[in-house]
């Protein structure tokens, strides 16, 4: 075949796909089934050259790029972009003395929790292991397991290797590249393409972890309980509560499968007695349908959110909320709660606070200081699209009252994806200091295929 793209087929090491050829389909793939992505050309890139050859290639064609990690969170189609794409570039290597990794750019969770658990050391890692270690860090990285004992996971980034819109790949840590540094820590993936991170790793080898299930019917008094006692934890524990309508999956116990039900997580970073003492009052609510809270691995600890561990059709909607009172409480309720015939699968409030709240060196993300976040899911089919949005909408309306305009940028979501509403998440301050330096490393704004932060003018 011969194209436009031939260019990029003699530079690139990798594979070049357009489509209708055999792999496009499957190197467009995301995690996400309801999000396709239908570029024009998608280079799977093997290392840095590759990249630097599909940005220089974007940047002479005038195409936006796309950057595909692991594929949980696109919220465009890419249809006009040269889509990069990483799951080529996947190592991970420790560095025991220092404890510190490097991650290559289409690493997931899982991939370095492999390599670091057997060393007793870990990384604050989110409630599902398929996430790209790079996008979730782009994005803050808030830790449903160990996110109030330790901070964000941006926090531990050390140095990113980024791919920059003129097509050079640059060093960004604390001395080098410092703006770009504290820039690439919750912008999410709006000044390169990440090629490789170095994390400092943390000294976790076990926990105790896991879930306690009570009936759906539960969860107004569950709810309530969950709220005063999770305000008053040491910040060890992190903890979430759901209401949760769960799939007959195979991944999921079978107490489970197929019921409505309230769920508690709890994961604590501290002496096992002290963790059992802190729990306590959440037995105490009643007989539970499932209790797994005990100390495991660290590796087993996270799998305990019962993430799929393959693609799905799915719709979502993430807030954060300044209070969580019993009027709001009555609010989700209401919409979700038993008697509601809510379609979410799983309504969630995880309680933020904690190390989450430490102020760190610079970074772009607008996220702390709220106390609670909100992330809300349903599964989407052409059957029940529809009325998934119609709940999440209803749900959105309900909690409004206590939504604060600033959240975890990972907790964005598709229908935040336009302009007006990223500068309401990050805030006029620190959205304008971003707009500052995408000016200085993206003048063109090459990097618009994702919650776009257009260059100052
Ligand atoms: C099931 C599930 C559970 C989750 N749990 C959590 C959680 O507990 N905590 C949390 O903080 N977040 C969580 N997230 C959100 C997740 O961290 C973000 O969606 C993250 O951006 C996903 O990265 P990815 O590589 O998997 O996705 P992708 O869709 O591949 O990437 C998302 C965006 O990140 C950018 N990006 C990714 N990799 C790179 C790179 N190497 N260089 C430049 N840009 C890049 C791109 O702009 C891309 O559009 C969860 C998401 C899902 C679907």
């Amino acid at each position: 075949m011969t194209d436009k793209f031939d260019w990029l087929r003699d530079h690139v090491t990798g594979a070049v796909f357009v489509p209708g050829e055999t792999g496009y389909a499957a190197e467009c793939s995301t995690f996400n089934l309801l999000t396709p992505l239908t570029p024009p050309v998608v280079v799977g890139a093997t290392g840095v050259a590759d990249v630097e050859a599909a940005v220089r290639f974007a940047s002479a064609n005038e195409m936006p790029v796309a950057v595909r990690g692991a594929g949980h969170s696109q919220p465009h189609q890419a249809s006009d972009a040269v889509l990069i794409t990483l799951d080529r570039m996947t190592a991970v290597q420790i560095d025991e003395d220092s404890a510190v990794a490097r991650i290559a750019g289409g690493a997931r969770w899982g991939d370095v929790v492999d390599a670091t658990a057997p060393l007793g050391l870990a990384a604050p890692v989110g409630s599902a292991t398929t996430v790209g270690a790079i996008g979730y860090v782009l994005g803050g990285g808030q830790s449903p397991i160990l996110g109030r004992a330790y901070g964000y996971a941006s926090d531990y980034v050390t140095e990113f290797e980024v791919v920059t819109a003129d097509g050079v790949r640059r060093t960004a840590n604390e001395v080098e590249n410092a703006d770009l540094f504290q820039a690439l820590k919750g912008s999410r993936g709006n000044f390169g393409v990440v090629t490789a991170m170095r994390i400092a790793l943390l000294p976790v080898e076990t926990l105790v972890a896991g879930g306690l299930y009570f009936p759906g019917n539960d969860a107004p008094r569950v709810i309530r309980a969950w709220r005063d006692w999770a305000a008053k934890l040491p910040d060890a524990a992190t903890t979430s509560v759901s209401i949760l309508r769960v799939a007959p999956m195979p991944h999921l116990p079978q107490v489970l499968r197929g019921q409505f039900v309230t769920a508690i997580r709890f994961a604590y970073a501290g002496p096992v007695g002290e963790a059992v003492e802190q729990f306590a009052p959440m037995r105490a609510l009643g007989p539970a349908m499932l209790d797994t809270v005990e100390e495991v691995p660290f590796a087993t600890a996270t799998t305990m959110h019962y993430d799929p561990p393959t693609p799905v059709p799915f719709l979502e909607r993430g807030m954060a909320l300044s209070d969580f009172t019993d009027e709001a409480i009555n609010a989700l309720i209401k919409v979700d709660g038993p008697g509601s015939y809510s379609p979410l699968g799983n309504v969630e409030i995880r309680a933020l606070g904690g190390a989450l709240d430490r102020a760190p060196a610079p970074d772009a993300n607008p996220g702390r200081g709220a106390a609670y976040q909100v992330v809300a899911v349903g599964r989407g089919t052409a059957n029940d699209s529809p009325a998934v949005l119609t709940a999440l909408d209803a749900l959105e309306q309900a909690l409004q009252p206590w939504r604060e305009d600033r959240q975890p940028p990972n907790s964005m979501t598709p229908e935040q994806a336009g302009v007006d509403e990223v500068r309401r998440v990050y805030g006029p301050e620190l959205f304008d200091r971003l707009a500052t330096l995408k000016a200085k490393y993206d003048p063109d704004n090459l990097f618009r295929v994702n919650y776009n932060i257009p260059p100052a003018l």
